[in-house]
């Protein structure tokens, strides 16, 4: 019987390639930068399982390149980028790595939820830039986050993993999700609203729900113009949750005081797009996860889904379970 055949287009852990070695073949490409399509679609053509990033699309004209595939792995809880249907239809197992990057993602989110209250970004480029000249009382002044509303839209695992670290700051914590969750309130004082109270009442509105038909640009005009005139919205979970056109008008329009966003409707970021002119917002490359550890072990995770899969097993974080009945 061939061995399976395991395909990594971009750079992985040494440790990562030496698991997958003991259960195949490994087709590994040791870079960074995303593959040219041609390229990705000959590696793809002969592999039975992929290790991919969420920048990677799976959709139904690539599937038709890759006959003998069985999983695509994604390195990442979000899986936006993989069309379920079409994996399913397929035979094709899709697999994410939830859990592991929790509470790095939680830390990166608080951290730029701090970053915008405290003009962190732009504190530092005005002391580099040489333009600090004298020290006065109202040098960047910013917004405080101890005490202040934290309204979370999405109380998953990450949203959890902020609520806790808000309660920290003794913060009142509003949540908005499409089902209540007691344990939270219980454990966390949080308090569920509904998502026009939550947009009313935060100081800070945090989005942290997966992209969905139905999230799609849950927050724009409508919902940008109930937020408070100081609040700051806080995008980490994907850039098309937000209409990013909106938030532009009212960040032009100061209907509210600023933004910190780790994702765009466009990956990377266009040079022009507005937001990056504006000194109120906080823009990092889409990096919630990425710390050297948690990357390892989301990789590592990845790895053990691929295994799983082509070895006739249910991979610990299948999430088309319907493929199980339409298996190659
Ligand atoms: P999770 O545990 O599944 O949490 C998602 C939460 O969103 C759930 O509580 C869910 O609750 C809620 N939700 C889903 N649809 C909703 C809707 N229509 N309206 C309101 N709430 C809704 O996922 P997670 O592990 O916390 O990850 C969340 C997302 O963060 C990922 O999907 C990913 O896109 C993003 N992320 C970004 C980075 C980054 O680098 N910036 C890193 C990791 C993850 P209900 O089902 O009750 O509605």
């Amino acid at each position: 019987m061939n061995q399976p055949r395991f395909f990594i287009p971009n750079r992985v852990s040494e440790e990562v390639l030496q698991f997958l070695q003991q259960y195949g073949d490994v087709d590994y490409r040791n870079k960074e930068e995303q593959m040219a399509e041609e390229e990705f679609l000959d590696g793809l053509s002969k592999a039975d399982a992929l290790l991919c990033y969420s920048r990677q699309k799976i959709n139904g004209r690539i599937l038709e390149q890759a006959p003998q595939l069985k999983a695509v792995c994604n390195i990442a809880v979000g899986y936006d980028n993989f069309d379920l249907e079409e994996l399913t239809k397929r035979g094709v197992m899709a697999t994410n790595t939830p859990g592991i990057l929790t509470e790095t993602t939680a830390d990166l989110t608080f951290s730029i939820l701090m970053a915008a209250a405290r003009r962190v970004a732009e504190a530092d480029h005005y002391v580099k830039s040489g333009q600090w000249q004298e020290w006065f009382p109202s040098l960047m002044l910013g917004k405080d986050v101890f005490g202040a509303t934290i309204g979370i839209i999405g109380m998953g695992r990450i949203g959890e993993a902020v609520a806790r670290r808000a309660k920290g700051f003794d913060m009142d914590i509003l949540y908005h999700n499409r089902s209540r969750k007691t344990d939270v309130e219980e454990k966390l004082g949080a308090s569920y609203v509904s998502l026009e109270q939550l947009l009313q009442q935060s100081d800070y509105v945090v989005v942290l729900t997966p992209l969905t038909d139905e999230t799609r640009k849950m927050i724009g005009e409508k919902e940008l113009a109930l937020m408070k005139k100081d609040a700051i919205l806080v995008n980490a979970s994907r850039g098309a949750t937000v209409d990013e056109a909106a938030l532009i008008q009212a960040l032009q329009k100061k209907q509210i005081a600023g933004a910190a966003l780790d994702v765009y409707e466009k990956e990377p970021v266009d040079p022009d797009n507005p937001l990056l002119k504006m000194p109120n917002v906080v823009t990092l490359p889409h990096i919630g996860s990425a710390t050297k550890e948690t990357r390892g072990k989301m990789a590592m995770k990845a790895a053990r889904n691929a295994v799983a899969a082509v070895s006739g097993e249910v991979p610990e974080n299948l999430l088309n379970e319907e493929v199980l009945q339409n298996m190659k």
